[in-house]
């Protein structure tokens, strides 16, 4: 079932998404060569308790840390560790934040230091292919138009799109219902309504769009090794068209 968001439900997922928001500015100056992913989680975490927030993925799943973070080839669900970011990296934080019993849910990816002119593009056209998909929320419009924007995009840019992970319904619970594919299913999905909130999230890749799921059984990473980038916004359909939570 599809829930929709009274505006006073919507509120506090504003709440809950500006919180995120926050965090993202706040680890951004963080991210320099030579601090550990445990580090930049430790700060995640005591900045969202900080702010009267819970992070929402610390045990969602069993999942050991409160922010994910992925390098490089990992495309999401890594694990903070003894690992130093160096000159050169891409590094995605996923960022979930549950306040007052309602979440956000945010993900992107930034550049440390100097990145190759490849990875420039990844970021750049992953994250333009994010508000692609934005651009297509409004009532009366399908899922799938979602779908097919972000695959469209991708296609054109000859990047690769993971197709096992997909973005979310979002409220009191973290994932809820519909999927959002990042390509187009052949299935319209269902209709758009004002008070629907989702996350919409691409995972694209510089390479092919096979993943596998590292040692630590969490990690999942590009089979062919290529970088990986990852945007995401939690995002409320409005009377007509969207509002963006958890940032710009
Ligand atoms: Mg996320
Ligand atoms: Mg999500």
């Amino acid at each position: 079932m599809i829930n929709i968001k009274s505006p006073r439900e919507i509120e506090l997922m504003a709440k809950a998404g500006d919180i995120v928001y926050q965090t993202h500015q706040y680890l951004l100056k963080y991210l320099k060569p030579g601090i550990t992913t445990k580090e930049i989680n430790e700060l995640g975490e005591k900045f969202i308790l900080s702010k009267n927030a819970t992070p929402s993925f610390k045990g969602f799943g069993g999942f050991p840390a409160a922010i994910c973070i992925s390098i490089n080839e990992e495309v999401v669900h890594g694990i903070p560790g003894d690992y130093q970011l160096q000159e050169g990296d891409i590094v995605s934080l996923d960022i979930g934040a549950c306040f007052q019993g309602y979440h956000g849910d945010s993900g992107w990816t930034y550049a440390i230091g100097k990145i190759s002119s490849d990875k420039q593009y990844l970021l750049e056209h992953t994250k333009q292919s994010l508000y692609e998909g934005i651009n297509q929320v409004k009532p009366g419009n399908y899922i799938q138009d979602i779908s097919r924007a972000i695959e469209i995009y991708a296609q054109e840019h000859k990047l690769g799109v993971i197709r096992e992970l997909v973005g979310h319904g979002i409220g009191n619970q973290v994932h809820e219902e519909p999927d959002i594919p990042n390509y187009d299913t052949h299935h319209k999905g269902p209709m758009l309504k004002e008070g629907m909130v989702i996350a919409i999230e691409p995972m694209l890749t510089l390479g092919s769009k096979a993943i596998v799921l590292e040692e630590d059984d969490w990690t999942i990473a590009t089979k062919d090794r290529s970088p990986s980038a990852h945007f995401e916004h939690t995002v409320v359909v409005t009377k007509d068209g969207f509002r963006i939570l958890t940032g710009e």
